[in-house]
């Protein structure tokens, strides 16, 4: 049994444009998420340890994202909307209840632009909307002219290893089920990318890895591919940087004290670290011919 809640909001508006997804506001019609990835950033004490058992529909999320849009569309506000930033908008549990679906009919009728950021098949079911939305949605003046697109649609990994994905995302499709989806997106004319996020250290970063993940997201069709980094959050039981350090200790025990010193009291890898990623996947993203960015 799935619990049913009502929220206040369900269009939130960022105070800035994000530098990467170029969304100005996000919808998460779920509350929780079924694939329960170990180093989900929204992991923490408010979902604890198995985000399935705490996964929340937001049962009046049309209501309010008919008025919220509505209003938004009357004063010309218009801008991308992140489906979703902090859930998967298609886990198994949308097939039923058709939320998501809503959601973008409701996006289409006031034509807002969406970005669809999933790690599921189930997206092709709503590909019908998302071509309306694609060729209707009004972009924000300054987009007009870099991006011809109403609709995003992005697939998200962390390795193309099913076995690893298996334990960080254990109830996530196999990656590449998700390039495969992206393939058919492709094939049916939309604007897709690769979030290659979070890239893990000594498990998925090598050069050779870097390689292989970008040239396939090339050979499925990615018109982009965003790489970025493992973050790891708190100190509490259910929280990331717990879980995931209980996982190394589990199955790479000779890697905690690489991490240990790449991360030493942060959130984050070393700045070192993280610029050698983004020179290393921007001259990979050169050498095949893809965007490491969505308007690049
Ligand atoms: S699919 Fe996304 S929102 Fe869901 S657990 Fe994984 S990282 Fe978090």
């Amino acid at each position: 049994m799935v619990n049913k809640i009502q929220v206040k909001s369900i269009l939130n508006k960022h105070k800035k444009r994000d530098d990467w997804f170029l969304d100005d506001y996000s919808v998460n019609p779920y509350s929780g998420c079924f694939f329960n990835c170990i180093y989900c950033y929204t992991r923490g004490s408010k979902y604890g340890e198995n985000m399935t058992k705490t996964l929340s529909v937001k049962v009046n999320a049309p209501e309010l994202l008919e008025k919220q849009l509505s209003r938004g569309a009357k004063k010309g506000e218009y801008g991308i909307i992140a489906l979703s930033s902090s859930t998967e908008p298609y886990m198994p549990i949308e097939k039923k209840l058709k939320l998501t679906r809503r959601l973008l009919e409701i996006i289409l009728k006031y034509r807002f632009p969406v970005e669809v950021a999933t790690k599921s098949r189930l997206v092709l079911r709503d590909l019908d909307i998302l071509r309306e939305i694609d060729k209707n949605a009004v972009l924000p003046a300054d987009l007009r002219e870099k991006l011809k697109h109403g609709a995003i649609i992005s697939f998200s990994i962390s390795t193309l290893d099913k076995k690893l994905a298996k334990i960080l995302e254990p109830g996530a499709p196999e990656p590449m089920e998700r390039l495969e989806t992206m393939k058919k997106c492709k094939e049916e004319g939309f604007f897709t990318g690769l979030n290659f996020i979070p890239v893990l250290p000594f498990l998925s970063d090598s050069e050779e890895m870097l390689e292989k993940t970008i040239r396939t997201a090339k050979e499925y069709g990615a018109d982009f591919i965003f790489v970025g980094g493992l973050t790891l959050f708190g100190k509490g039981t259910t929280d990331s940087k717990t879980l995931y350090y209980k996982f190394l200790e589990r199955h790479y025990p000779e890697l905690v004290p690489k991490y240990k010193s790449l991360y030493r009291i942060f959130w984050a890898p070393s700045k070192e670290y993280q610029k050698e990623l983004e020179e290393k996947s921007k001259r990979l993203c050169e050498k095949y011919g893809i965007k490491s960015g969505i308007v690049l």
